[in-house]
């Protein structure tokens, strides 16, 4: 039999166990031979070309009380914040002279009429203003009619992670109140109203295994997610969930390989879907975490465009970076150092999924 690597990309259909013994890689010269086989897939399905999304963590307020998040509605040590909407279309106003494509408007989830209304009246502010930026949400669980008034206001692309796609771990991560088949069915009407589809699973969570990795891929294609956004777990201080051994280098470094093993087997078999690489793997590794992540087959970053002022409040996991960092230098960084590693930026465009739009001509021709 031909080698698996070779197999999975050429796109032949690999199995749940070979996928898992693929994330699991841990040998390093294993793993580059991993992440190269995926940049070859990445260049041919969809590109050098890296999108920037300034992201806008417009909230920390959540009515949700996940065991992992550090703006839980339980932790009772963060300030709360709201950005005012004038707040909010100026950091729009610095992804556009940026030449980011597209924004994202990220925060804690409510349902309450105030809040969707905000999340509404920011979006119709950002489509008048500069009609040629991509909006993505990142707004927890809504109904279908919230779905469908955002999407109607102008927002193009929505992320929601399942975080993971095992009912047994996912039950184990989140209280009584969160319910599995509530955000399954969340990422089925987010597709019916229209949006691009983004999910993503926390990687290296405790007691996770290879194979539930495995299967998290599985399972983001059976769903024909356009986008994917997923990086290691980083425990929270304030948030209750807790590995079952005390935290070491060692096990750092290991959820990073993993969340590196994730992008590339990703990209192996997604092909042409967009790839994030995550806040999460530069807050493991400062210098240089994002960029693995973009030479492990990811082709999307999300610079953050707020303001520092409510950074230090909106640490989802310890050791968020840039908490000091403006906007301006978070770009002059990522510019550099995108450049080293002989990456390509894209500026203004939205760099829609390629993923997306071979099914909009799947639709119409069919
Ligand atoms: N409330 C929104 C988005 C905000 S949280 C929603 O529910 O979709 C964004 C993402 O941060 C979460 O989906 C989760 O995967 C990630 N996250 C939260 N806490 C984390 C932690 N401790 N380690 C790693 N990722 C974390």
């Amino acid at each position: 039999m031909r080698d698996l690597l070779a197999r999975a990309e050429a796109g032949e259909g690999i199995s749940l166990e070979e996928t898992a013994s693929l994330v699991a890689r841990e040998d390093e010269a294993a793993c580059r031979a991993l992440y190269e086989a995926a940049c070859r897939v990445k260049l041919r399905y969809v590109g050098n070309d890296v999108y920037l999304r300034g992201l806008i963590e417009y909230s920390n307020i959540c009515a949700r009380n996940c065991l992992y998040c550090g703006i839980r509605r339980g932790n009772g040590r963060i300030r709360r914040f709201e950005l005012g909407l004038d707040e909010i279309l100026g950091a729009a106003a610095l992804a556009e002279e940026y030449g980011y494509g597209s924004v994202v408007l990220q925060g804690g989830e409510r349902r309450d009429g105030r809040a969707v209304e905000l999340v509404d009246e920011a979006v119709r502010g950002i489509r008048k203003a500069f009609p040629g930026l991509g909006i993505t949400l990142s707004c927890g669980e809504q109904s279908h009619d919230v779905y469908r008034r955002w999407r109607e206001s102008g927002a193009d692309r929505y992320l929601l992670r399942i975080e993971s796609s095992s009912r047994e771990l996912f039950r184990r991560i989140h209280p009584a109140d969160s319910d599995f088949d509530e955000r399954l069915a969340a990422l089925k009407d987010l597709r019916a109203a229209g949006f691009q589809v983004g999910s993503g699973v926390m990687i290296g969570l405790p007691r996770q295994t290879a194979a539930d990795l495995a299967r998290d891929i599985f399972f983001f294609r059976d769903l024909d997610l356009d986008m994917i956004g997923m990086g290691p777990w980083l425990p929270q201080h304030d948030a209750p969930l807790r590995d079952d051994t005390p935290e070491t280098p060692e096990k750092a470094a290991r959820r990073f390989r993993l969340g590196l093993n994730m992008i590339a087997v990703t990209r192996l078999l997604l092909r042409d879907v967009n790839i994030a690489s995550t806040t999460a793997l530069q807050t493991l590794r400062p210098a240089d975490g994002r960029e693995m992540g973009l030479l492990a087959g990811a082709n999307v970053i999300m610079p953050n465009v707020g303001a520092v002022e409510h950074r230090a409040d909106y640490q989802l996991y310890d050791g968020k970076p840039d908490l000091d960092e403006n906007a301006a230098a978070i770009r002059a960084a990522l510019e550099r150092s995108i450049a080293r590693i002989g990456g390509h930026i894209a500026y203004r465009t939205q760099g829609t999924p390629r993923h997306y739009l071979a099914r909009l001509n799947r639709l119409s021709e069919g």
